[in-house]
């Protein structure tokens, strides 16, 4: 039996729950493309149909209705484009939100809320440092979109920790952006699969942060960090203990 202080708290955050679903544009979306992009890793497009647009801040995530509740999904694509949502989706943990995507088929109707979420792109001109594991890479993709958009472009260099090479997506994106934008640079790091060529490093994340930013860099940046939360807070400790990096500087989004 809850005490009365946690029954009221419970209350409050169902309250605060109902505010906030509240606040959210409802969205009816249609299912315009869903892709495997690699084992187990789906992308997915959904152009708005009501309301037809859509504004949010890279970083944000929507809550996805499915039979019997919501998940969340950061979305992968830019603001600018406004009337569709694009999410990147594992679907290991095969639960019912991995089971509902992966029935959905194009022309098919979604509804989630949007947009949610305190990890959003901080508009500054400093350099940003943006490490992410496996899907970890949507809201960070959002926030890369947005930010080569700007004049000028921030130094910018992201760090990928994926297994193998089949697990990798998005190539020919970054080495446009890198083309376009020499001060964006991206490094691919797999844990469990040698590679030799450019732009990819074997091994953790860890040893490839330390090997490609001085402690300068680290010391002016902001770090953004999505994924795994085991792998989030090893990887805010171990900056930690590598760099002088006040602590406001870390924003990150924990996938649980
Ligand atoms: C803010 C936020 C944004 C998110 N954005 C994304 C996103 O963009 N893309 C994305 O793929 N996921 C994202 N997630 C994670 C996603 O919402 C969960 O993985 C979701 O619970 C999956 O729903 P499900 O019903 O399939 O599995 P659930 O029934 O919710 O979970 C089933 C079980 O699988 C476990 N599990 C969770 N993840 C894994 C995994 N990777 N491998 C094996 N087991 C696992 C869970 O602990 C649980 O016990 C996000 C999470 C948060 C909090």
């Amino acid at each position: 039996m809850p005490t009365q202080k946690q029954a009221w708290y419970s209350y409050d955050i169902k309250v605060y729950h109902a505010i906030l679903l509240s606040m959210l544009y409802q969205c009816a979306a249609t299912v315009k493309a869903k892709e495997e992009v690699a084992p187990f890793i789906y992308r997915f497009v959904f152009t708005l149909k009501d309301p037809p647009l859509i504004s949010f801040t890279p970083g944000q995530y929507i809550l996805l209705q499915i039979p019997d509740g919501f998940r969340q999904y950061s979305i992968s694509s830019a603001p600018s484009e406004s009337t569709r949502i694009e999410t990147m989706v594992d679907v290991t943990p095969m639960g019912p939100g991995s089971r509902y995507l992966l029935q959905l088929k194009e022309g098919g109707v979604v509804n989630f809320r949007a947009p949610i979420g305190v990890f959003t792109l901080k508009e500054n001109h400093r350099p940003k440092i943006l490490l992410a594991t496996g899907t970890g890479i949507a809201p960070l993709k959002s926030m890369i979109l947005h930010i080569a958009q700007q004049q000028p472009v921030p130094d910018l260099y992201l760090f990928w920790g994926l297994r193998r090479k089949k697990d990798v997506y998005f190539t020919s994106l970054w080495s446009e952006i890198n083309a376009k934008h020499p001060n964006f640079s991206y490094h691919i790091c797999l844990s469990r699969e040698r590679m030799d060529e450019p732009h990819y490093f074997n091994g953790h994340m860890q040893e490839c942060i330390t090997s490609s930013i001085t402690p300068e860099v680290a010391a002016q940046a902001d770090w953004y960090l999505c994924g795994r939360p085991i792998v989030v807070e090893s990887l805010v400790t171990f900056i930690q203990q590598q760099y002088t990096v006040p602590k406001d500087r870390f924003f990150h989004e924990k996938y649980t």
